[in-house]
């Protein structure tokens, strides 16, 4: 066999690392894929299990870091945590918490999305590798020159154009679960190889949170992830939180002055100095200040009595209006944990007056 081109049907991580190998052995490697790729960590249709939460075991990372270099420092630099998992997890096991104790194993926590985009990233790098996207893979041609082979693939572009054939001395399919191989190897008249299905009958649901920084978080959150076993027979659901790369929506979006004022106000203890409420004020700075009513815990383990008050007196200072409620004994999240608590219910029928007293008021400070 001639090694002039491989076709790598599928630019997902399997393709992407296919690629990258073949790359060492053909003049030229071409990755199909039916979607167009986004620049950085975004969803695309073709990979629809990428928004739920993955995990990149050790090997996993030691071998992408192997193909890839780079891979490792790049994935650091975009967020990703490095993560050991026996000192970091809070892990409850069937028989209870697991005790912490450290081991040399560690890996990197991030969203599929960010892996598979600084793999692909760095695969571009790889001058005898061309991507063809919003490409269709339809099927094989066949050669029957002697013995039966596979000389090519017919594809089908999205952007019309019809089909067409490329010439390829090497196909491999890595298209995923929803592959067509066993088909065309049908259609060539050979018996496709017999599969094996293994069903894990899991079902996932995820939902991305955007984190407190680390010198926001309670004493408490000692955890930089929880893994909750299931109890089987009793209870058969699991539950993870794992930690990803942060302002993932927002960079999505392009909002990077979110971004940056995020990360001016969670960079470190200074910077949320400087950007605490009754400071911006106390400086003078141009903000409108509309009525306000603040509950303020005595017990909040996030915000001090001392800073309520000195919140207040710098609205007042100005001539707003600022409600300050003390309630004696009550954490920062009093509602959400006791909604039905003689507090709670106060504090929500006192929302309800003041509103219904300042309805649309604005107060401009200057
Ligand atoms: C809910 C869930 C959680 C998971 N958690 C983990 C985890 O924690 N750790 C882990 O390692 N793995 C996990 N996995 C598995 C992991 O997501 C997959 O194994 C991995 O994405 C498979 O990659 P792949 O490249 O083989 O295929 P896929 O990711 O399925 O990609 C197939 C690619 O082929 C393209 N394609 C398909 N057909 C054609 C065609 N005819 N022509 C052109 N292009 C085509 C698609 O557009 C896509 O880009 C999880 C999977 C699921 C569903």
């Amino acid at each position: 066999m001639a090694n002039r081109h491989a076709i790598v049907i599928g630019g997902s991580m399997a393709g992407l690392c296919t690629a990258r190998v073949l790359s060492d052995f053909f003049e030229r490697v071409t990755v199909i894929d039916r979607d167009s790729f986004p620049e950085g960590a975004l969803e695309r249709p073709g990979v629809p299990q990428s928004r739920h939460v993955h995990a990149l075991l050790a090997r996993g990372r030691y071998e992408l870091d192997a193909l890839f270099p780079g891979f490792e420092r790049t994935m650091l630099e975009r967020g990703a945590h490095l993560i050991n998992f026996s000192m970091d997890f809070a892990a409850l096991r069937a028989e209870g918490w697991a005790p912490r104790r450290p081991d040399s194993i560690t890996t990197l926590f991030a969203s599929r999305l960010l892996i598979e985009a600084i793999v692909r990233e760095l695969l571009r790098k790889i001058a005898n590798v061309q991507m063809a996207e919003r490409t269709d893979a339809i099927g094989l041609v066949a050669a029957r020159d002697g013995a039966l082979r596979v000389r090519g693939l017919r594809v089908r572009s999205r952007d019309g154009g019809g089909e067409r054939e490329i010439e390829a001395d090497l196909v491999a399919d890595v298209s995923g679960r929803g592959s067509r191989s066993p088909a065309w190897l049908g259609e060539l008249g050979i018996e496709p190889p017999a599969e094996t299905v293994v069903d894990s009958y899991a079902g996932y649901s995820s939902r991305w949170f955007n984190a407190p920084a680390p010198e926001r978080r309670p004493p408490q959150w000692w955890w930089k992830g929880i893994w909750l076993d299931p109890k089987i027979p009793e209870h058969m659901n699991a539950g993870v939180l794992f930690p990803l790369e942060r302002y993932k929506l927002a960079k999505a979006q392009g909002k990077l002055d979110l971004v940056k004022s995020h990360e001016t106000f969670f960079g470190n203890d200074e910077t949320q100095v400087e950007a605490t409420p009754a400071l911006i004020i106390e400086r003078g700075e141009k903000v409108f200040l509309p009525p306000a009513l603040v509950f303020q815990g005595t017990k909040d383990e996030w915000t001090s009595v001392e800073l309520a008050e000195r919140l207040a007196a710098a609205y007042r200072g100005t001539g707003g209006i600022f409600d300050l409620q003390l309630l004696e004994g009550e954490r920062h999240t009093f509602v959400n944990e006791h909604p039905f608590a003689p507090n709670s219910v106060k504090a929500v029928e006192m929302v309800k007056a003041f509103i219904k007293k300042y309805g649309s008021k604005r107060q401009a400070l200057r």
